[in-house]
Parts: structure tokens; C-alpha cells; sequence
């Protein structure tokens, strides 16, 4: 029997350490959680991508009273951006959540199916995408998705 430790490396910045364009970001992050629709959770997610050419895709998370049938922000995004840019890849992505009137305090983390489909476009891209998670104490920044889903099911998994 052997053990194997997996890390999950992150860098913690405050707000105001963070370079220009990262905070950019987090600000049309944080401008999109006005637009989400989420009256069941009232958990308001907005997420911004910014492509290689410079775009900036936004979304918030859309919520359905048959509650699968809505999908968090970070997907609205990043399923707007491939469908619109299929052939530019991602360059980073900020996610802001907002909640009782305020924005958290601990960095908003994708849920696992959207760590699964941000992995998908930093493989199908082969480009590193720098994850921003935004929390008004501190802010988490990941140099690509790998560090957010270990022991990914990926492409490469299909085959065997
Ligand atoms: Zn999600």
C-alpha cells in the first residue's frame, strides 16, 4: 500500500495587492451578480472571462423553479464564450457571489460540474486559464483549473 498526497496550490492576495486586469475582472464579476436570476437560492453568482484577444464574456447564474434546469454562472459564461469565440482560448476567469446583501467574505468556489467544463475548454484550448475567486477578506488566484479538480476524468479518460 502506498499513499499519495495531491496538492492544490493557490496564491491569497487582498483586493488591492492584485494586478489591474485581475481586478478588472473581479469588478465585472461583481457588477454581474445584479443580473443573475436566482429568486430560490438568493445566492447571486456573476462570473467574468477574459479571452486571449481581450474579450470579456460575462454571467450570473440562471435559476428554474425545476431546479436542474438552471445552470451557475460560471457554465453561462464559459458555454457563451465557446459558443461566440469557438476558436479563441480563455485567459482567466473572476467569480463573485453575493448573498444577504453582501458579497462573501471566504472566495466563492465553482461546483464540481463547473470545475469538470471550465477543465474542458483549458484542455481543448491547451492554455492555462487563472482562476479568480473572489471573497471580500481575501482572494484565492489558481494558475489553471487542474489545481481545482485533481484526478480529473478528461478526453484521455475515454480512451482508457
Ligand atoms: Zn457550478
Amino acid at each position: 500500500m502506498q499513499k499519495r498526497t495531491i496538492e492544490t496550490k493557490l496564491e491569497i492576495y487582498s483586493f488591492e495587492e492584485l494586478d489591474k486586469s485581475n481586478q478588472y475582472l473581479i469588478e465585472k464579476a461583481k457588477e454581474q451578480v445584479q443580473k443573475a436570476y436566482a429568486p430560490y437560492s438568493g445566492f447571486q453568482v456573476g462570473a467574468a472571462i477574459e479571452l486571449v484577444n481581450g474579450e470579456i464574456i460575462t454571467g450570473s447564474n440562471q435559476e428554474n423553479s425545476a431546479y436542474p434546469s438552471g445552470l451557475c454562472a460560471e457554465r453561462v459564461a464559459m458555454f457563451y464564450a465557446n459558443a461566440q469565440f469557438p476558436d479563441i482560448a480563455v485567459k482567466s476567469m473572476a467569480i463573485a457571489a453575493f448573498t444577504n446583501g453582501e458579497f462573501l467574505e471566504v472566495p466563492v468556489t465553482p461546483c464540481g460540474s463547473c470545475r469538470q467544463v471550465l477543465l474542458e475548454t483549458e484542455i481543448r484550448f491547451e492554455n492555462n486559464i487563472t482562476i479568480i475567486l473572489y471573497g471580500t477578506k481575501e482572494v484565492y488566484l489558481l494558475e489553471n483549473v487542474k489545481q481545482l479538480l485533481p484526478l480529473c476524468f478528461e478526453k484521455s479518460s475515454l480512451i482508457g
